[in-house]
């Protein structure tokens, strides 16, 4: 597990946090001093939402998952899993991908 701030692994568990219904584990990174939360912060804090519609955009372009997974990381430096992008395009893409 690493901090998704700076990458270090020396986090530590910090008790729970709680929200409307969900309880969550809060991680402190040792390194950089910040709070998080995995899972649901996690990716939020990752990708913009600039470099989700790229991956869409490219994807809805016609590019396949592989190809899009490579122009993301050669041209934007983005890494992402093919499934991601997939998933992103099922959450944000218009349903129009050009065959
Ligand atoms: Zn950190």
């Amino acid at each position: 597990m690493k901090c998704p701030y700076c990458d270090s692994e020396s986090i530590v568990f910090r008790g729970y946090r709680y929200n409307d219904r969900t309880k969550k584990r809060l991680r402190l990174c040792k390194k950089c001093g910040r709070k998080f939360t995995l899972h649901d912060g996690y990716w939020r804090m990752r990708f913009s939402r600039k470099d989700i519609m790229k991956a869409v955009s490219l994807y809805e372009k016609g590019f396949s998952l592989a190809e899009a997974k490579k122009h993301l990381e050669r041209y934007e430096g983005i890494k992402v899993s093919r499934w991601t992008i997939l998933c992103w395009y099922n959450k944000y893409g218009s349903g129009k991908r050009k065959e």
